[in-house]
């Protein structure tokens, strides 16, 4: 039985005159996230995308999978593609089809769309055609129009019959893409890769900087970033990552600034830094992990220090969120256990026994200035190691 994916766009819905420029990014980061499975027709018409596989062996529930993690779709439905656009060929398809989920419930409705008019029956004779050849076949099922176990959809479109069982919710949000460019600072904890997940939802194509610092951190550690992000890069699709050589930078500001202020300036130089790489690729924005509270350099008068630091908007998408709700994420979008491996992050690396959690800004800026980082910051973006970022299988 052939079988196609049915796709029903999210937001998009909402976006009017650029509606067909949003579902053509979509349709795109479709076609990207099936790379590698065979190949497929992508067409779209009457508010649905169409993925037909083009081919036998095409692994159908892989596809699903990863159709599943793509924004910009509320649902989608796996459907079997009836032989012709006829009644004949819908009784003979739908109770083969949706075998296994007739014989697992007790009680079912059919629900038909009919957005071809000119096919012979209206929605309810097919609703009722087809109920009754089903009630034949599974005896043990009577119908239920409010509550079923199972509904079974026949769509009559203009391409096709389609038959399938209760849709798949998808990832929601907006394509990718569709949101504008930023850099997010990843570090290889539990926050920014949840931090980037979260932005890229809201359709921000993603370029990702990591500060390492060897020897203090670990070439582990760097591929522990690599690993997340293709973790990521599974819903924020392919991206390119910026690895900045932070050790002298970090030497320098052990060496000569005063150690209440070493992760506030730290934190500065950060933003400074991905800020500009930012700019060098087209990026107008900034994400970070942080969440208020969290740890002394998340306070309100630390994050307005470093917020300093940087001209372009900052989104901080986790501020409000409890540990355990962001926890909860890395779990859904499985970061969870790679961030957990336990390797030094260039943040824990001289840190301050006593960090100011209420830094004033005009003695940070002049400590920052004083120690003068400008040739260190050129020679580290001179240096930038570059990392193409795919999705993990
Ligand atoms: P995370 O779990 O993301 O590491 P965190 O709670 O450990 O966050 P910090 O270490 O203070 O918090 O870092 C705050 C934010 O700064 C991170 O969420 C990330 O955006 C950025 N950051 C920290 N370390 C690095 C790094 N080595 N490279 C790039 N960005 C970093
Ligand atoms: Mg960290």
């Amino acid at each position: 039985m052939k079988e196609i994916i049915l796709i029903k766009d999210g937001e998009i819905v909402l976006k009017g005159l650029n509606r067909r420029q949003f579902e053509d990014v979509l349709k795109k980061n479709i076609r990207i996230a099936l790379q590698g499975l065979g190949s497929f027709a992508i067409t779209s018409a009457q508010s649905t995308i169409a993925v037909k596989p083009l081919g036998d062996d095409i692994d159908l529930d892989e596809a699903c999978a990863r159709i599943g993690r793509v924004f910009g779709i509320v649902s989608f439905s796996r459907a079997a593609l009836c032989e012709e656009k006829s009644m004949e060929s819908v009784l003979a398809t739908a109770p083969v089809y949706l075998e296994k989920q007739l014989r697992a419930a007790k009680t079912f409705k059919v629900e038909a769309k009919r957005s071809d008019k000119k096919f012979p029956l209206k929605s309810p004779e097919i609703c009722r055609e087809l109920g009754g050849v089903i009630l034949s076949k599974y005896r043990h099922l009577t119908v239920d129009v409010h509550h079923p176990d199972v509904t079974v959809y026949v769509e009559i479109r203009d391409h096709g019959a389609y038959v399938h069982a209760d849709p798949i919710r998808g990832a929601g949000g907006i394509p990718v893409g569709t949101g504008g460019k930023a850099v997010v600072l990843i570090s290889g904890g539990i926050d920014s890769p949840v931090a980037a997940y979260m932005m890229a939802k809201r359709g921000v194509k993603l370029t990702a900087v990591h500060f390492a610092s060897p020897p203090y951190t670990a070439m582990r550690a760097e591929e522990k970033v690599v690993r997340l992000l293709q973790k990521v890069s599974r819903y924020a699709m392919p991206m390119t990552m910026y690895t900045v050589p932070f050790t002298k930078i970090q030497e320098k500001l052990r060496d000569d600034c005063p150690e209440e202020l070493f992760t506030i300036i730290m934190r500065r130089l950060m933003m400074e830094i991905a800020q500009r790489i930012a700019r060098d690729h087209d990026c107008a924005a900034l994400i970070t992990g942080e969440s208020l509270g969290q740890v002394a350099s998340q306070t309100i008068g630390a994050l307005n220090c470093t917020d300093d630091a940087a001209d372009m908007v900052v989104f901080r998408p986790l501020i409000g969120m409890d540990k355990q709700e962001i926890i909860n994420i890395a779990y859904q979008i499985d970061t969870y256990e790679t961030s957990i491996e336990p390797y030094e992050d260039c943040c824990t690396v001289f840190t301050p026994r006593h960090p100011r959690t209420k830094p004033i800004l005009k003695f940070v800026k002049a400590a920052q200035e004083k120690a003068g980082f400008e040739p260190l910051i050129e020679e580290a973006l001179q240096n930038l190691k570059i990392t193409q970022i795919y999705p993990e299988d």
